[in-house]
């Protein structure tokens, strides 16, 4: 099922989500809602607070773009993370290292907008599948930015308060009020 997409001054899209400790035919009907809601509205990644759950759950899709590139190791080996798109990450801890990078990034909770935002260029990542199998990884480029993104959005961080400051100014003054801007 198609759920509607949370936007702007939503309050869920404040509310840090809470830790998933039971997998069960909800949570699992969420996560196909979800990977459902992300592709007809071509997104990269959808977390629970977009669509009003907040909760510890998001989902990638990201591919390898010429442009954009992506990689993903596990246990220290290259892998070819395409073919685990979609991906469902619950309660994800994640640490950034590597060099900064500022690039663009819009969000889907945010139609139309887009603003250089600075971040690490690569991610380590300890999650629970839907399954309730751990899953470790490393990533860099385009997918450890869509990671960061999406983790921000479980913690009820937008986009908008890490934006590059002079990219700030240029938001109408409706979304420059919604701002918080990151400690
Ligand atoms: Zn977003």
């Amino acid at each position: 099922m198609i759920l509607e997409i949370t936007t702007f001054d939503h309050p869920a899209l404040r509310t840090p989500g809470a830790r998933i400790d039971q997998i069960d035919d909800s949570i699992r009907q969420l996560a196909v809602d979800m990977i459902e809601t992300m592709r007809e509205a071509e997104g990269l990644g959808l977390a629970a607070q977009q669509v009003g759950m907040p909760l510890q759950m998001f989902v990638l899709d990201v591919p390898q773009l010429k442009k954009r590139p992506s990689a993903m190791r596990i246990g220290g080996k290259r892998a070819d993370f395409e073919s685990l798109m979609p991906l469902v990450l619950l309660n994800a801890k994640v640490e950034t290292f590597g060099r900064v990078h500022t690039e663009s990034e819009g969000c889907l909770s945010f139609p139309e907008l887009s603003a250089n935002v600075s971040r690490q260029l690569s991610v380590r990542v300890k999650a629970l599948s839907l399954d309730g199998a751990s899953i470790e990884f490393e990533a860099d480029g385009l997918l450890a930015r869509a990671v960061q993104h999406e983790l921000d959005h479980t913690q009820g961080i937008l986009y908008i308060d890490r934006a590059v400051p002079e990219d700030r100014m240029d938001f109408a003054d409706d979304i420059q009020r919604l701002i918080r801007p990151v400690v």
